[in-house]
């Protein structure tokens, strides 16, 4: 498997390339309400791709004692019929209590990159992001394997669908599913996509194939340091690292679906 930092860079240059090519010069909005570390450093990141890719961007930030929820669905509604608008973020979270669906439905679905309009035609960012990634790696699907553990409308439930579509055996496991019984399936699987945000949740207890491919997508901090739900240094074929991976192609995943929403 391409080392994942090295694999976005090279794709990054392909987008670029695209870029100039096709000559896109719509730009992505980024809609950012709540205002902490992480949610600066997320939207900080996505305007640093499009940069790197020559893609126009602008954030827009709400404002909690100005703005209320119609203002926003107003100004998407807005941004629907703006001809220099080529992609919508509404950057998560919302300020609380607003009402994340009606949000993200407000979006022209052929805008919505992130793919969580309810009529979207986009993946998941996340789930586009390893699944280019593992064709890209001429990773084998039908009769294989897979253990998607965790179930979310955005990460493992999609994930799970393609794989299926893929002719792969499926399993998901959840907060539900009996510890034994996980590492039963987990014994005998291709692929493990684990997406719980649980720190170091799969550690060297289990048992992997030795072909085993490993997806982390979780995100945990300890002690201000990033960390998977897996542990780094477990033993199979290819483990996805934490910082450096998942995320990375998530971000990948995302400028691929503002390129195919041109
Ligand atoms: P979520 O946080 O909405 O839900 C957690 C899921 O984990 C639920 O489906 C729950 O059933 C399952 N779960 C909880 N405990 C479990 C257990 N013991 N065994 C099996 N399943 C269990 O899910 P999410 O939005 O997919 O996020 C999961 C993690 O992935 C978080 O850490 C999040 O920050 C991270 N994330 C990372 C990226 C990225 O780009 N790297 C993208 C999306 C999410």
């Amino acid at each position: 498997m391409k080392i994942i930092k090295e694999y976005v860079l090279e794709q990054k240059n392909l987008i670029k390339k695209t870029v100039e090519k096709y000559h896109i010069n719509k730009k992505l909005v980024i809609i950012q309400s709540v205002s902490d570390g992480a949610t600066n450093a997320y939207v900080k990141g996505k305007c640093k791709d499009c940069d790197e890719v020559g893609i126009a961007h602008e954030v827009i930030r709400l404002d909690e004692s100005a703005h209320d929820i119609d203002y926003l669905v107003n100004l998407i509604k807005k941004l629907n019929i703006d001809e220099t608008v080529g992609g919508i973020i509404v950057q998560l979270p919302l300020f609380d209590g607003w009402d994340v669906e009606r949000v993200q439905n407000a979006i022209d679905p052929r805008l919505d990159i992130d793919g969580f309009h309810k009529l979207t035609k986009f993946l998941p960012a996340t789930p586009r992001g390893m699944i280019d990634y593992l064709k890209d790696n001429d990773f084998s699907f039908p009769g294989k394997n897979a253990v998607v553990i965790g179930r979310s409308e955005i990460v493992g439930r999609p994930m799970a669908k393609i794989l299926l579509d893929l002719n792969m055996n499926v399993t998901i496991t959840h907060s539900k599913t009996t510890n034994s019984d996980l590492r039963h399936y987990l014994e005998n699987a291709d692929l493990v996509v684990v997406a719980i945000g649980k720190a170091n949740f799969l550690d060297k207890t289990y048992k992997f194939k030795e072909n085993a491919v490993i997806l982390d997508v979780g995100i945990s901090r300890i002690d201000g340091h990033l960390v998977g739900d897996c542990e780094n240094d477990v033993q199979c074929y290819f483990k996805s690292p934490v910082p450096g991976g998942v995320g990375l192609l998530t971000r990948l995943g995302l400028l691929k679906n503002f390129i195919d929403a041109q």
